[in-house]
C-alpha cells in the first residue's frame, strides 16, 4: 500500500517531477525540463494483454514522433521467452524529445542522502533490465531514432519523507546477462517434444471440479519425465520446491547447496565428488574447483590440530 500511494504521489502532476527529476540526473547532456502541460501522458487503456502491448507500441511511435516529452504510465511490453511471450508491465517509460527512451522503476524503499540498499537497487536494476530487453524490439520496428536507453531511472522516497528522489542506474551489465541468460533457455516445444508421448500434468478433477481422479503416482511420473534444476532459492517460489528438493538431495546433487556454490565447483556435479576431490581421492588438480577444495581441505584439518593442541592441558 505504501508503495502504491508513493507511485501515486510520484505521479499525480503528470509526470513533470519525473521527468524534472530525469532532467537533473541526465545533467548537461539532458534537454530542459519540461514546463506546467509539457508532457504527454497517452491513453494506453485497451483490452487483454495483447491488446494492452499494441496500444503501448501505438503510443511509442506517436510519442517518437512527435519530438516531446511523454510519459507512459504502466505500459505492456511483451518479451519473448523461450518462444512464449511473456507479459511485462513497467512503472512508467518516459519518452525523451530526441526519441530516446528510459525506462521508470519507483519503488518504496528509501534513498537516505541519495543512496539505496545496494541489494534492493541490484533487484530493481535486474527488473528494469527485463523491461529494456522487451522495450528493444518495439524500437527496432520503429526505427525513426528510437532508441532504448540503458540506464534506469530509479525513483524512491527521499530519506524516509514522501518526496521522490532518483538517481539512474546503469543496466547495461544486467541487459547483458539476462540476454544470454534468455538466448540459453529452452523452449517449451523443445521440452514438450523430449518427454514420452501422452505425458500429461491433467489432474482430470471430479464432476464437484475440486478432486483429482488421476492416481498420484502417475502424476508424480509425470513430473519426473520432466527435468528440474532445484536450488534452495525455489523454495520461496515454486510449489514444486519440495519434490525437486527430494530429486536433487536423491541424486546427491551439489544444486541443493545453492546455485552460487554450485557455480564456483565447475564440473563436479555430486556432493560425494566434491568431498572425493577435497579429500585428494578424485579430481583433476589442475581444475581450480579442485585446487581451492584441496586448500580448504588443508586449512581446515590445521585449523582443528591447532585447536586440540590448543585445549590439551
Ligand atoms: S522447484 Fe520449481 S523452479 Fe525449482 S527446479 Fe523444481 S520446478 Fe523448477
Amino acid at each position: 500500500m505504501r508503495g502504491h500511494a508513493f507511485e501515486a504521489r510520484a505521479k499525480d502532476d503528470g509526470g513533470t517531477e519525473l521527468i524534472r527529476l530525469l532532467c537533473e540526473r541526465l545533467g548537461d547532456g539532458s534537454p530542459p525540463p519540461p514546463g506546467p502541460g509539457g508532457v504527454d501522458t497517452p491513453d494506453l487503456a485497451a483490452s487483454g494483454p495483447e491488446g494492452r502491448t499494441a496500444r503501448t507500441a501505438l503510443a511509442l511511435r506517436e510519442a517518437t514522433a512527435a519530438g516531446r516529452w511523454a510519459l507512459l504510465d504502466h505500459p505492456m511490453l511483451a518479451l519473448s521467452v523461450a518462444g512464449t511471450p511473456a507479459y511485462l508491465e513497467p512503472d512508467a517509460v518516459v519518452v525523451h524529445p530526441d526519441g530516446g527512451w528510459t525506462v521508470v522503476e519507483i519503488k518504496s524503499f528509501a534513498m537516505v542522502d541519495g543512496a539505496a540498499d545496494a541489494a534492493k537497487v541490484g533487484a530493481a536494476a535486474r527488473q528494469a533490465a527485463v523491461y529494456a530487453l522487451a522495450l528493444e524490439p518495439v524500437a527496432e520496428r520503429i526505427g525513426d531514432g528510437a532508441s532504448v536507453r540503458h540506464s534506469a531511472l530509479l525513483v524512491c522516497p527521499k530519506n524516509f519523507s514522501n518526496l521522490p528522489d532518483a538517481a539512474l542506474v546503469d543496466l547495461r551489465k544486467q541487459v547483458a546477462t539476462t540476454r544470454r541468460q534468455l538466448d540459453r533457455l529452452t523452449g517449451v516445444a523443445d521440452i514438450a517434444d523430449g518427454l514420452p508421448h501422452g505425458t500429461t500434468f491433467d489432474l482430470c478433477l471430479a464432476d464437484d471440479g475440486r478432486t483429482p481422479t488421476r492416481p498420484a503416482d502417475e502424476l508424480a511420473a509425470a513430473v519426473d519425465a520432466v527435468g528440474a534444476a532445484y536450488a534452495p532459492e525455489c523454495l520461496a517460489a515454486c510449489e514444486l520446491a519440495f519434490h525437486c528438493r527430494a530429486r536433487s538431495r536423491a541424486a546427491d546433487a551439489v544444486q541443493t547447496l545453492g546455485r552460487a556454490l554450485r557455480a564456483e565447483l565447475g564440473g563436479l556435479s555430486t556432493i560425494e565428488a566434491v568431498l572425493a576431490a577435497a579429500a585428494g581421492e578424485a579430481g583433476d588438480p589442475g581444475d581450480p574447483a579442485v585446487a581451492a577444495l584441496r586448500r580448504a581441505a588443508r586449512l581446515r584439518a590445521e585449523s582443528l590440530e591447532t585447536a586440540g593442541a590448543a585445549s590439551c592441558p
